[in-house]
């Protein structure tokens, strides 16, 4: 054995300690740590012929890396949709990497059934019945990629071919129909072969960024029972707006599409009794997006995609070999996702849930809610600012006065970096450049939008 793993396999038990006292001390200041790095990343260097051992990379990575790290997991990152990491997902997180299980499949090992467990939780979780079953995968962009996946095979169904076998080009000409469908579904499109094109833009009414009921039916009824697939959203990034699954799921007594839900975050709106209405009708969905790394709040990555047509989810997915097996009626995962090998990725929501559970979780949903509507009302006072939509869960969405509006944003967007109080990212809504900041975190506290607001404030002047 080379000497430095020899050595450091000897002393494991103190490697550790050593590790756990840097993540420590690294959580205890991410608070008060500025938000967004201000240090330029090291320059690069050679890889080294021998190693330093374990105490020695964690040194150098304390050194080189970590001052530039950003305080994402801490209270006031408000940029995209950004999860924390509860004490109890990290605490699982780490458990992941120490037994290094491969969730593909049993191998010899209950780890899959842990996954099993997990998944029927989130089923509970977000009340999805008993008729999907889930698979997870890295993020919200996978998982909208496998449920379409499954759409696909299923237009293919529709139209007796098969596309695992034939190839997306025997389909022929396929629509997808959205109203404000997040950018990871165009993406999504080009990775099955269905091509960006193939996605077309539902109207939204004035004002909002759910899709326009009486035009989505009106695109359905223009296909003349040719087969769609509907992207309905269950909350956008933006305003954080919903379709209403319910009546689009409706429509399918009309109309026959695969009807996929992004409820990427939105989803765990349903978690808060006030906001249940807006993901009602999720249950029906053929395919269904969920992101665990925002609102639920575990590390990077993970996400699930639950559907209701496992036959066609193997079809696209399996990965028969004579020393895997055959997918039977209980398929491994391997055979439900594009990863073959993999981590045991369920672990971290599984000590969230677990430690949590449902009444842990609401917190954290209506209380990053109510942190948006308290910085939506002070954004709506402050002199210079201009809210571009109500607050409607947990996202303020919102544009600068001055001319030109673009340069304004920018100026406040780095403004707020450069302060290291906070930190928020650009969009652009309707048209207009704007300004999005999206609580997310688990952390976070009503005194955290006091210090934002006044982050804000100066940064407008
Ligand atoms: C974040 C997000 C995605 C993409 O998620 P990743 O985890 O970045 O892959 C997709 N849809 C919606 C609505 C999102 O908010």
């Amino acid at each position: 054995m080379h000497p430095k793993l020899a050595a450091d396999l000897g002393r494991l038990p103190q490697l550790l300690d050593a590790t756990r006292d840097l993540a420590a001390a690294a959580l205890a200041g991410v608070e008060s740590r500025p938000v967004a790095t201000r240090s330029d990343a090291p320059a690069r260097v050679p890889l080294p012929v021998d190693g330093s051992g374990a105490e020695g990379a964690l040194a150098w990575f304390a050194q080189r890396w970590q001052p530039g790290f950003s305080a994402s997991a801490g209270p006031r990152y408000l940029g995209f949709v950004t999860g924390g990491a509860t004490p109890a997902s990290i605490a699982g997180d780490w458990l992941t990497s120490v037994f290094d299980q491969n969730a593909a499949s049993p191998g010899g090992s209950s780890a899959a059934e842990l996954e099993h467990e997990t998944l029927g939780w989130l089923a509970e979780l977000l009340e999805l019945g008993d008729a999907h079953s889930g698979a997870f995968v890295t993020g919200a962009t996978t998982a909208n990629f496998a449920g379409l996946a499954i759409g696909r095979e299923w237009l293919g169904e529709r139209r007796g071919v098969s596309v695992a076998q034939a190839g997306a080009g025997a389909l022929g000409h396929v629509e997808v129909l959205s109203g404000t469908p997040h950018s990871s579904v165009h993406k999504a499109l080009s990775m099955l072969g269905l091509g960006r094109d193939s996605l077309h833009p539902v109207p939204t009414p004035p004002g909002r960024e759910s899709v326009d009921l009486a035009a989505l039916a009106e695109r359905l009824d223009a296909l003349a029972g040719r087969p769609a697939i509907v992207v309905a959203n269950a909350g956008t990034v933006n305003t954080v707006d919903f379709d209403d699954l319910a009546a689009i799921a409706e429509l399918r007594r009309r109309y026959p599409f695969w009807l996929h839900v992004d409820g990427a975050f939105g989803a765990f709106a349903g978690l808060s009794a006030e906001h249940a209405d807006r993901v009602r009708g999720l249950a029906e969905a053929d395919s269904i997006c969920v992101d665990l790394h925002k609102w639920l709040n575990v590390p990077y990555d993970a996400a699930v995609v639950f559907t209701r047509r496992r036959d066609l989810q193997v079809r696209v997915f399996q990965n028969a070999a004579a020393y895997l097996g055959r997918p039977g009626d209980d398929p491994d995962f391997l055979h439900l996702v594009p990863e073959n090998s993999r981590r045991l990725r369920a672990l971290a929501t599984w000590f969230t849930l677990a430690a949590y559970g449902r009444s842990g979780h609401r917190d954290i949903v209506e209380r990053t809610i109510a942190c948006a509507r308290k910085l939506g009302a002070v954004v709506d006072r402050l002199p210079g600012l201009r809210l571009l939509a109500p607050v409607r869960l947990n996202v303020v969405c919102f544009t600068v006065e001055g001319d030109p509006a673009e340069d304004r944003v920018a100026e406040v967007v780095r403004k707020v970096a450069e302060s290291g109080a906070a930190f928020v990212t650009p969009t652009v809504y309707d048209g207009i450049p704007a300004i999005r900041a999206a609580f997310s975190n688990w952390r976070t506290t009503e005194a955290d939008v006091d210090v934002i607001a006044e982050t804000l404030r100066a940064a407008a002047q």
